[in-house]
């Protein structure tokens, strides 16, 4: 319990004169646990170094590109070389090509890509395609499923367990979202039940096939193959979005990994090694709508911009390499082996509940089981809160909020790991200690 936050609070108030709440996306700003972000100097592998000078094992990941770790070689590398050329041109380069192939041939259900700047940009542009290509308004998805920040899906909580959209920010025009209908993850009555209502009107099922963003929760078996032939029934499209566990859980991305075959893909994070990207993928046909060969808009200054194109190419060519899916397996399995040892130590066996897929990772304070966001928001956030400041203060940086994934990279080592648990042990007796 050692660490100084000094200088942190001191940039942490200069910060707030200026940006909004500190920082340029909520999260960071620790709302969700109290006391003051630490501001961060550097990072290098799995560790993450504050200007205090406090050197954490990181799991928050850059929120999830940093597979690899940070400032790995080979990324540094491509991203130097690249930027000696010039950092962006608004014409075409062979690199966006070879990116793209990169992922047709990773991806099964991909023929075409569309590079954008971010998985909001992804996902938004997604959305249009499935309703110009559908000619339907209407969308339907999870409570509690993040799909960036885009008016018509800014809706996350819903009370019972089908409702018609509401807006979850002011700002958000009901309008916006009155063609978004929501269902419970992992629920196929009630997606049935809304695609009985309105069936025809449905331009497309958007989900997270592994839910990151309200911890993280796993598709129970049948869940995503039974969306799939609930859209095939209906003519609706299904879109995948794979920003957060595209290249995380397999190369091929969630959909090998369950078997189920999407109309569009949406992809970020990873694919750009860490710099600005997001991707909207499916077949030719439905691609091939998109302008300038179909009319259904989309544009960007900075879409297939040369520096994130050369990092996320380095980047999907490392986890082709080796085993590595097998090695982050086998780290991750570890952890989560260790973690739940902690919590069962700790005699808090019977108040929590530990999800992982490979390197996503929860541990959330409720019994569980946790498959859905009504189970996921009945965790205890004042044992989250106790828990996550307990592990920053032993040197184990996560995300700042219970309904965040934990990311496991190829760069922890046996030692961080060991560190991690050992932090834990002493945070769950802690938490055990409130009563
Ligand atoms: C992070 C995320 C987004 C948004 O991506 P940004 O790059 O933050 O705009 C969209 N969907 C999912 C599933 C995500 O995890």
């Amino acid at each position: 319990m050692s660490n100084s936050f000094v200088k942190s609070q001191a940039a942490f108030e200069k910060a707030q004169q200026v940006l909004v709440g500190g920082v340029n996306s909520p999260v960071r700003a620790f709302a969700a646990v109290g006391g003051v972000p630490p501001f961060i100097q550097s990072a290098s592998g799995s560790h993450i170094i504050d200007i205090d000078g406090n050197d954490y094992v990181d799991y928050v990941s850059g929120y999830g590109p940093a597979i690899l770790g940070h400032a790995h070689p080979d990324v540094l590398a491509a991203i130097t070389d690249a930027v000696q050329r010039g950092t962006n041109y608004g014409a075409p380069t062979e690199i966006e090509t070879r990116l793209a192939e990169t992922i047709v041939q990773a991806l099964d259900s991909v023929e075409m890509v569309r590079f954008v700047s971010s998985g909001t940009e992804a996902v938004m542009s997604a959305v249009r395609l499935a309703r110009g290509v559908t000619g339907r308004t209407k969308i339907i998805k999870c409570i509690g499923c993040y799909h960036g920040h885009a008016d018509s899906l800014l809706v996350a909580a819903g009370s019972g367990a089908t409702t018609l959209g509401v807006p979850s920010s002011p700002g958000v025009p009901a309008g916006a979202t009155a063609d978004t209908l929501l269902v419970e993850y992992n629920s196929l009555s009630d997606l049935q039940a809304i695609f009985d209502a309105h069936g025809g009107e449905i331009a497309a099922v958007l989900t997270e096939p592994i839910a990151g963003n309200m911890g993280v929760i796993p598709p129970a078996e049948g869940y995503l193959q039974g969306i799939r032939a609930l859209c095939d029934q209906h003519g609706a499209l299904l879109i995948l979005d794979e920003v957060m566990t595209g290249f995380r859980v397999s190369y091929g991305c969630a959909q090998s990994l369950y078997g189920v075959r999407p109309d569009i893909t949406t992809l970020g994070k990873i694919i750009g090694g860490g710099m600005p990207v997001g991707a909207v993928c499916g077949p030719r046909s439905i691609l091939s709508q998109l302008s300038p060969a179909g009319p259904i808009y989309q544009a960007g200054t900075l879409s297939g911009n040369p520096i994130a194109m050369a990092a996320g190419l380095v980047t999907l060519a490392a986890l082709r390499s080796g085993e590595f899916y097998e090695h982050l397996e086998e780290r991750s399995a570890a952890l989560a082996a260790g973690l739940k040892q902690a919590a069962d130590q700790a005699g808090l066996a019977d108040k929590t509940c530990f999800n992982r897929v490979g390197s996503m990772l929860c541990l959330f304070f409720t019994p569980g089981p946790v498959d859905n966001y009504t189970s996921a928001t009945a965790s205890d956030l004042n044992a989250f809160r106790t828990y996550f400041h307990e592990m920053l203060s032993r040197g184990v940086y996560m995300a700042p909020s219970q309904f965040e994934t934990m990311f496991v990279s190829i760069s922890h080592s046996a030692d961080d790991i060991a560190k991690t648990i050992e932090a834990a042990s002493k945070a769950l007796a802690a938490v055990k200690a409130m009563g």
